[in-house]
């Protein structure tokens, strides 16, 4: 039972051990053939099996020939051969049972070498006793077992050979004590060598079984048996130490000892497995309903889900992978790597070879229609209830998410070109009004210079040049006022427009600009529907503004969450009303007055001072007004109005 398994070197543990199984097996059916060739040719070590002084039954050695290459014959998987060798031994057994049960004599043991067998006097006159019949038929049970694939049968078939290991332990150590010898039950004979073909032809069952190829199959019932091993071969002692007893006492004869042994160790081992069993079942039904709990929530769960093992192949799909793929449902077992792209599957497969505990891949996927998506893998192992190595893998498709950080970069770049704009032009405004009067003073001057040269009689070229130095003041006045008209009054290019998506798009912008917008925002807009005939990258950047300065309002107060509440509403005249409420300090009083004039901040450094003062700017160009207030309960609230939807018809 010392079968150490060490993790990882399954395969070569595999494989050596069926080889040694084969091996036993192979001593085993060698063995009876020895015996009976001593009993051919008259050699006594032979025939008793190196002790001359004891012959073993012709008849026990075919049977247990039979029994023997039966197994072989199983291990190296020639199974009808098999059947048909053991059913052959079956059918020479049970009529040995018919011949001890019905007490009627079937003369089988005639058949070999009769003679010699009364000449030598061999217990039983060469009939196999009851303990030595009984014990064949379990090997044979046992052999039959094996045949089949079924982990069940094949976990029956090790516990009948440890229940074999087990009662020829017992006997071959009362004979090396030399205990009374009447109890040593005559199916391992009357010599310690013959307890080595018992010995081996078990250990080649339990090595068949625990190690055999199959052995990932075996799951529950193999960990089963490996719990209950010590039991099962420490167990079946008892009724041979009781029989033991009872015989030295004289109140049970050999056959009925016999007899007594073999059926309580069929009892032991049957209530071992009967409760063995029921703990087994129990547990495969809580993995049952694990399996199913889990088939459950991979139907459920929202995001993309697959469970591969250790080779990358599936064993489960969470509905949302199977639809990213477009897996058909029910089609599984396939590899993962044939949903990856090839420099993918090549990462994958190395991630899951040397078993990464976790691991985040980032590429592309391949659907199974051939399109391929940009994906993310993100992945953790797992032991699988088989005790293999799994991985969960979380698969993200990235396009939603490239696609948005497209839109937001396009918004960004728009918005960047108009506030560019829109501070150019503030500039322009300032700079016509400030250059405007040291022009005008200018012309005056040059106006006076012409006229008091004009006064003086010739005066060479220099009226003319004072004229021309006034024309050119002039048309530089002139230039700079055209300037600030066209700032004052920039073309502002409207359409008909959805106000929903153009506050969506603002708060994506500011998202996109704050590193971890904690903020929550509350859209109240009636109707939802509800569009504005405005040019929408400007009134876009006012929103912008607005929510910039409510956000950094509130993270200035050091405030946790903070909340922001954007409200829309026709009003009448067709005007729709805009309101950003927030939950920061509010305005401080000392600028709420000037809110709207440029270079008004509290900023310090921080900020231009003219965000407000374009925003006002703009809505008034749109015909609109914008004013600021503080909340009664604390947050600053700045309303606008936008032209609605009846003013592009006019
Ligand atoms: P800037 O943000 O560059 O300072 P703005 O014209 O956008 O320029 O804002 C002017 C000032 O108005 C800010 O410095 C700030 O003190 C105040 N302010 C604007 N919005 C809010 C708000 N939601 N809550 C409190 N104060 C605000």
């Amino acid at each position: 039972m010392a079968i150490a398994r060490s993790e990882g070197s399954e395969t070569t543990g595999g494989t050596a051990a069926y080889r040694w199984a084969t091996w036993l097996f192979g001593f085993s059916v060698a063995q009876p053939v020895l015996v009976l060739l001593g009993w051919t040719l008259g050699i006594p070590i032979l025939r008793g099996l190196g002790n001359p002084h004891y012959s073993i039954m012709p008849l026990a050695s075919v049977l247990f020939f039979l029994v023997a290459l039966g197994g072989l014959l199983a291990h190296r998987e020639k199974r009808t051969a098999a059947r048909i060798v053991i059913g052959v031994a079956l059918a020479l057994l049970s009529l040995q049972a018919f011949h001890y049960l019905a007490h009627f004599d079937l003369g089988l043991e005639r058949l070999l070498f009769y003679r010699q067998v009364i000449e030598l006097n061999v217990l039983n006159k060469g009939v196999p006793g009851t303990g030595a019949i009984s014990m064949l038929m379990l090997d044979c049970a046992a052999m039959l077992l094996i045949t089949s694939d079924a982990p069940l049968p094949r976990t029956w078939a090790a516990l009948i050979a440890s229940t074999g290991i087990g009662l020829t332990a017992l006997t071959a150590t009362m004979m090396l004590v030399e205990a009374p010898t009447q109890i040593s039950p005559s199916f391992i004979g009357r010599s310690i060598t013959t307890a080595i073909p018992n010995f081996a032809l078990a250990t080649a069952i339990l090595l068949h079984v625990l190690h055999g190829r199959e052995r990932r199959e075996i799951g529950f019932e193999y960990r089963l048996f490996r719990r209950l091993s010590p039991a099962i071969i420490a167990l079946p002692v008892f009724p041979s130490l009781l029989a033991l007893v009872l015989v030295r006492d004289g109140g049970l004869g050999l056959n009925e000892a016999q007899f007594m042994v073999v059926a309580c160790n069929i009892l032991i081992v049957s209530l071992l497995l009967i409760v063995g069993l029921r703990g087994a079942r129990q547990q495969n039904d809580v993995v049952r309903l694990r399996g199913e709990q889990l088939r459950a929530i991979l139907a459920g769960v929202p995001d993309a889900v697959v469970v591969i093992d250790r080779e990358g192949l599936v064993t489960d799909f969470s509905q949302a992978a199977a639809a990213l793929w477009l897996v058909p449902a029910g089609a599984q077992g396939c590899n993962m790597g044939s949903y990856l792209g090839e420099r993918e599957r090549t990462k994958l497969m190395a991630l899951v070879g040397r078993e990464q505990p976790e691991f985040l891949l980032t590429g592309e996927g391949v659907r199974t229609n051939g399109t391929r998506f940009p994906l993310e893998l993100r992945g953790a192992k797992f032991k699988g209830i088989d005790g293999g190595t799994c991985f969960t893998l979380f698969a993200r498709d990235l396009s939603e998410k490239l696609a948005a950080e497209k839109h937001v970069a396009k918004l960004s770049a728009q918005l960047a070109h108009v506030s560019r704009h829109n501070a150019m032009g503030e500039l322009a405004a300032d700079l016509a009004h400030e250059l405007n009067q040291p022009l005008t003073a200018a012309i005056n001057y040059l106006s006076a210079v012409g006229y008091l040269l004009g006064q003086q009689g010739d005066a060479g070229k220099a009226p003319e040049m004072v004229s021309q130095a006034r024309g050119q003041v002039t048309r530089a006045g002139e230039i700079i006022r055209r300037m600030r008209d066209f700032a004052q009054h920039r073309e502002v290019r409207k359409h008909l427009e959805p106000l929903r998506p153009m506050i969506d798009d603002a708060i994506q912008l500011v998202r996109a600009g704050s590193d971890s917008l904690d903020v929550e925002v509350e859209l109240a807009i009636e109707p939802a529907e509800v569009a504005v005939f405005v040019d929408r990258i400007q009134v876009q950047q006012v929103m912008v503004n607005l929510l910039r300065n409510a956000v950094e309002a509130i993270r200035s107060a050091g405030q946790a969450g903070g909340r922001i509440v954007i409200a829309a509403h026709p009003i009448a005249g067709d005007w729709v009303e805009v309101e950003f409420r927030d939950d920061g300090p509010g305005v401080p009083e000392t600028i709420l007055d000037q809110l709207f004039e440029r270079f008004t901040s509290t900023k310090a450094g921080a900020g231009m001072g003219i965000g407000l003062s374009i925003s006002r700017r703009i809505v008034e160009a749109h015909g609109g007004t914008m004013r600021a207030a503080n909340g009664e309960d604390g947050g600053a609230t700045f309303c606008f109005t936008l032209p609605g939807a009846l003013h592009a018809a006019h």
